[in-house]
């Protein structure tokens, strides 16, 4: 990592980029741009709040990842959440209540996090919080969602506030999503970007990236057939093995660089569109973005992880501000020994070092 890598810089450029591709790619949904110049205004005033922060020596990550619910309709094989027992069938137990959500909404709009990811389990379950984002236009939420849950009544929502993007989960192509997810549910999400699209409602897609699916992902026929449908923004999110179990289907660096490069062409055929991908590019970033860096996480009950794929944490922002969860013990430790820098074989360096993360947190 450059020794004079400003992270600061890093992420105002990755918002300022999102919002300007976003207007880009929105330039014919007069509602969506009327949106998204607020917004541009609002990222300008919380890219200056971080750097106030930066230079009082607290590093502010531009995003946050809250994971509303521990509950989900679907039994996807492989699915992170129910491998690492965020997500079960279990009757939902001391969740976080959306009064306890506005607050966090509240405190991360003061301290300049202007991207909240809503995720889970299945987030639509939480009607009652994602009303509650609608009372924060200056954040923009993707919603993680499996797209089976999107009626007339979240329609209309979305609609009317269009800080609220449902990112809709595929696999691929009907007969992989489908074995993955269930029978019927790949017609389930294309018949909700249909209606979304002729609602004019902007909807992205995440697609995980396996070692055998990046050929499909990235080929015209796939990306072409989003594109017509509607879809704004692909996130190609890298599988990472949280159950132990199919470490052979993790991509390897070469798959990783195919990819990055497919991004950069898909960025200039379809300008229409945004491409991103998690982790991304943890060379361009300065190594892993976890733990506060770029972002963190915090559990349906309030716990604040490093990351979804790095599920320990030492404080509870049921009683402790967002500021005291980027200072608790654990997040600082990570920071500062060196661990997110680290070179590492697959996608996930905490999951890479989860035994040095137990010993960390147990230290
Ligand atoms: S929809 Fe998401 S949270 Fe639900 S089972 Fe599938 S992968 Fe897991």
């Amino acid at each position: 990592m450059k020794n004079d890598f400003d992270i600061q810089e890093y992420l105002s450029a990755g918002a300022d980029i999102i919002v300007k591709d976003a207007l880009h790619a929105s330039f014919k949904n007069s509602k969506e741009i009327r949106y998204l110049l607020k917004f541009s205004r609002h990222t300008k005033k919380a890219n200056d709040i971080r750097k106030k922060y930066a230079e009082n020596g607290q590093n502010i990550p531009a995003f946050l990842i809250a994971s509303i619910t521990s509950s989900c309709n679907l039994h996807c094989t492989g699915c992170y959440s129910r491998a690492n027992k965020a997500c079960s069938d279990d009757i939902p137990f001391n969740q976080l209540s959306s009064e306890e959500w506005e607050d966090i909404f509240r405190q991360a709009k003061e301290i300049g996090i202007s991207f909240i990811v809503l995720a889970g389990g299945e987030p639509m379950l939480r009607e009652d919080i994602i009303e509650t984002a609608c009372k924060y236009p200056e954040i923009l939420f993707p919603i993680f969602t499996n797209g089976t849950l999107l009626n007339e009544d979240y329609f209309n929502l979305l609609d009317e506030n269009r800080n609220l993007v449902p990112i809709l989960s595929l696999e691929g192509n009907e007969e992989i999503t489908n074995s993955r997810r269930g029978r019927g549910i790949y017609n389930k999400i294309i018949n909700s970007m249909d209606l979304m699209n002729n609602k004019d409602i902007i909807f992205g897609a995440s697609i995980t990236f396996t070692k055998g699916n990046l050929a499909l992902l990235v080929s015209d026929e796939f990306i072409e057939k989003l594109h017509d449908i509607g879809c704004k923004v692909i996130f190609f999110i890298e599988y990472v093995p949280v159950d132990g179990k199919n470490k052979d289907i993790v991509p390897n660096d070469e798959e990783r660089e195919i990819l990055l490069n497919e991004i950069e062409r898909l960025r200039k055929e379809y300008d229409d569109m945004l491409f991103l991908s998690f982790p991304g590019d943890e060379k361009t970033s300065g190594g892993c973005l976890a733990a506060g860096r770029g972002f963190f996480h915090i559990n349906s009950h309030g716990g604040a992880e490093p990351c979804p794929a790095s599920p320990y944490s030492d404080i509870n922002v049921k009683d402790n501000s967002l500021i005291d969860a980027l200072n608790s013990k654990l997040f600082k430790s990570l920071r500062e020994n060196g661990i997110l820098m680290d070179d590492h074989e697959g996608g996930c360096v905490l999951f890479e070092h989860k035994d040095e993360v137990e010993q960390l947190l147990n230290g």
